[in-house]
């Protein structure tokens, strides 16, 4: 009688881990039945370059990464517009909102996250003009509005709260931006970093206000027409950007075994503990072999790493991360490089910093037992490619020379 070892490989979430996972395991598996799914209605997009959408820099196609043609020319079936709802890992089963139910013999996780809303009176979803900053659609969306705004207001302390001051003040909007805590990216910089990137967005007409929130959405008609923050200012607005921090997409999980802290925990294979279920990208809290830590990371490059590394693990080999991951976007007419560790992923990191406040550059460097495990560059970046080298090294720097790294 013959017998089939034709596998199936059911991949939820088809950001760029879940889609990297599903062309590796086809480079190795030309037989295996690869089903990728998402709730959203598109292949993948690099949600990367929807800033520069934002700006007029990237036109859709370049958004765009994969086209449903490729899939199938590959043979990845990719169903669009599927939410999983549940999964049973003893039956091995995944079902989608729609009752449809996709049995499997290796299962990955690639589900990310998805944008917290702004908790505030008067936010409500019928409100037009409150915008998160995650998905195409929340692109397009915000893009047409600034045709027509004249004042956003920005809330939140960290990267897609900076995307969304740069884009409203590129299109010519009056942006006053919120930020709850003392500075910008408030575990990464200290003192000197948060007021040079202050000074930063001010010279680029951004109001920056600290310490306060949102206390309540006001508006008229429908459409977002002020906010009140916490001091009790009154802001007049026709537009609000969001960008809170996000919520993991693990509650279709609940009722299995798989350990599931602020992510889906894995080993440094991108195993979790029930067998032949994998995690990847932003979604994956990961055992990091560089740190001896588990780790969560929310960077493009990062997902790319997971979903190949993942992609290869489904298929039986044993790969593991070690790669230095590095965010880097733009600051105003600056930029901004923040590479490996910070007290973002671990806290109590030794830390050395310089400013040069004339010519506007910053150099933060992090040390984990005497080794240099992360940085932060703002304005020149020269520097990067040394602390990645530095880091990847894993070598002991001695006290008397940490400081000595900086402006070298
Ligand atoms: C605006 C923006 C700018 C960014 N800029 C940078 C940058 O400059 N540099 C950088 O390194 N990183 C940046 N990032 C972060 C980077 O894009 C992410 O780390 C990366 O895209 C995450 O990929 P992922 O595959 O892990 O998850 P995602 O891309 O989030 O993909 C997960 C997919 O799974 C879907 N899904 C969720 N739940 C379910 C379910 N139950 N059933 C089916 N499908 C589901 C989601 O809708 C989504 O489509 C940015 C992110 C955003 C939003």
């Amino acid at each position: 009688m013959a017998t089939t070892t034709r596998k199936r490989y059911l991949l939820i979430g088809n950001g760029a881990s879940g889609t990297y996972a599903a062309e590796t395991i086809r480079k190795t598996d030309t037989e295996g039945e690869i089903t990728l799914l998402t709730n959203e209605p598109y292949p993948l997009y690099n949600r990367v370059a929807l800033p520069p959408f934002l700006r007029d820099e990237a036109k859709r196609e370049k958004v765009f990464l994969r086209t449903p043609e490729q899939h199938a020319q590959k043979g990845i079936k990719l169903l669009v517009n599927t939410p999983i709802v549940s999964v049973n890992t003893r039956e091995r089963v995944a079902t989608s909102a729609d009752g449809q139910v996709f049995p499997y013999d290796r299962l990955l996780v690639a589900t990310g996250g998805r944008p917290n809303p702004l908790p505030a009176p008067g936010a409500t979803p019928e409100v037009h003009g409150i915008y998160n900053f995650q998905y195409w659609d929340d692109a397009t969306a915000i893009r047409d509005r600034m045709d027509t705004a004249k004042h956003a207001v920005v809330v939140g302390g960290s990267y897609i709260a900076y995307e969304l001051a740069e884009a409203f003040r590129h299109h010519g909007l009056a942006v006053t931006w919120l930020i709850r805590g003392p500075r910008f990216l408030r575990r990464v910089l200290d003192e000197d970093g948060g007021a040079l990137v202050d000074d930063i967005g001010r010279l680029a007409g951004v109001d920056i206000q600290y310490g306060g929130e949102v206390a309540e959405v006001h508006c008229r008609d429908g459409q977002v027409c002020g906010v009140t923050d916490t001091k009790g200012n009154h802001i007049a607005c026709d537009v609000i950007g969001v960008g809170l921090g996000v919520k993991m997409n693990v509650d279709f999980l609940k009722d299995t075994p798989i350990t599931v802290r602020n992510g889906v925990v894995t080993n440094e294979y991108l195993e979790t503990n029930v067998p032949d279920v994998f995690a990847a990208g932003d979604v994956a809290e990961f055992f990091d072999v560089s740190i001896g830590l588990h780790n969560q990371m929310g960077t493009w490059n990062n997902s790319v790493s997971h979903g190949r590394i993942a992609g290869a693990n489904m298929l039986g080999e044993r790969k593991f991360y070690n790669d230095v991951p590095m965010y880097s976007t733009g600051l105003f007419d600056s930029r901004i490089r923040v590479m490996g560790l910070t007290p973002e992923n671990v806290p109590d990191l030794e830390s050395w910093e310089h400013l040069d406040a004339p010519s506007r550059n910053y150099q933060r460097l992090f040390f984990k037992d005497g080794r240099l495990v992360g940085g932060c560059l703002i304005g020149d970046i020269k520097m990067q490619t040394r602390i990645i080298q530095m880091i990847q090294a894993r070598q002991v720097t001695p006290e008397s020379e940490r400081g000595k790294l900086l402006a070298a």
